[in-house]
Parts: structure tokens; sequence; C-alpha cells
């Protein structure tokens, strides 16, 4: 079975502020399926004809059991692995979405735009709120984060979404990103990078190169 893909959005302050949304307490959930995965080193194919696509640079965590409407302090052993991923975005459309009060996925679950990087197993050794991890494009610094910056932790997300789904193993949590999110464009590399996760690099095509490259 495909893992289902869970987002979480505006979990970082910094983040919340740069793109003005109001800090109203709530945990922003959302879904991509499983076709927008792309993996570590293949070129990410994004839309040249929407309007801008921002890089979301995210701490991804792996579900190993299944959770059913757990509290937080039972559901840390439910994380089985973490990977840094993108959670791409056409933020003209998301804005236009937005303010219309309509859902997200146009703008959030189109193709390509959950690159996923390499898994690092979590074995406990690791704090899940001290992860620090930093996304370059072509070689220039853009969002550092830390997981202690997150307004929800992994513990209690995962405690959120299993009231409303029993999170089974393989399924993916996106925990939302920190500030500095910005455009990219084809020809531009984006990578990401943490002293204690595997990191990850992809290359970025437009869909008229993609359809060149055949
Ligand atoms: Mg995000």
């Amino acid at each position: 079975m495909d893992p289902r893909i869970f987002c979480i959005g505006r979990n970082y302050v910094e983040h919340i502020r740069e793109l003005g949304h109001p800090e109203d307490g709530d945990c922003v959930v959302f879904m991509k399926p499983a076709t927008c995965l792309v993996p570590p080193g293949s070129a990410v194919s994004i839309p040249t004809d929407r309007g801008s696509v921002h890089h979301e640079a995210e701490l991804v965590v792996r579900i190993g059991r299944a959770v059913r409407d757990e509290p937080p302090t039972e559901t840390a052993d439910a994380v089985d692995a973490l990977a840094l991923g993108l959670d791409l975005t056409l933020r003209d459309e998301q804005t236009r979405l937005r303010d219309g009060g309509k859902p997200w996925e146009l703008a959030k679950a189109f193709d390509h735009s959950a690159p996923l990087g390499p898994f690092t197993p979590w074995r406990g050794d690791v704090s899940l709120n001290a992860i620090e991890f930093s996304c370059h494009v072509n070689g220039e610094l853009r969002q550092q984060g830390n997981t202690c910056q997150m307004l929800f932790s992994i513990e209690r997300i995962i405690s959120i979404l299993s009231r409303s789904w029993q999170l089974l193993p393989g399924d993916l949590i996106y925990t939302g990103t920190p500030a500095g999110v910005g455009a990219l464009r084809p020809g531009d590399v984006v990578e990401l990078d943490s002293s204690v996760l595997q990191s990850a690099q992809w290359p970025i095509v437009g869909y008229d190169a993609l359809q060149k490259l055949g």
C-alpha cells in the first residue's frame, strides 16, 4: 500500500509571520498523494506557468506502528525513521485559494510536490525536539530550522493525527517549515542537510525541460 502523506502547516512562528498568517493556535493539516514523492537525486519537475513555486524544507517522520487516539506522552515510540523533505508550494495559487476560502490541494498536492530524502532509522537516541536542519539553493543558505522551534512537537502531531486517522506503518508526516521560504526556478539545485540525518539534493527542471529529456 502506498504511504499516506500528512502535512502540517504553520508550525514555526517565524514562518507564520513571514507569510502574514494568523497565529490562532490551530494545527493545520493537509495531505498529498504518494505520487507526489520524488527520491533524492532525481529531477524535480515544477510548473513554469502557475506563478511562484516555493521550497519549504521540512523534517519528515515515518510511522512504524499503528497509532489510534494516543496522548503525546505515548507516541514517540511510533516514530520509525526520520528524513528531510520538501513541501513544494505554488505560493501565488495558494494565496488565491486561501483568500477565496478554498482548499489548498491545487497549490500543494501536485505531481513532484514532495521530494523526500533518505531515511535515518530513529531509535530514541536523538531528541525529536532538537533536530537542526538547513536548506541551500545553489549553495546559498535559504532556510535554517530546529524542531525545538515547532509550535506542535512531533509527539503532539502524531497524537493529533491519531484522533482522526489510525496511523499505520509507513505513513509519512511532513512537520512544517521554518522561515526563509522562497521561489525555485528551473536549473536550481536544492540541498537539505542536518548533522544527524542524511542529506539530500534535487535538481529542479521545468515541465518543458522534462518533456525534452523524454
Ligand atoms: Mg509546509
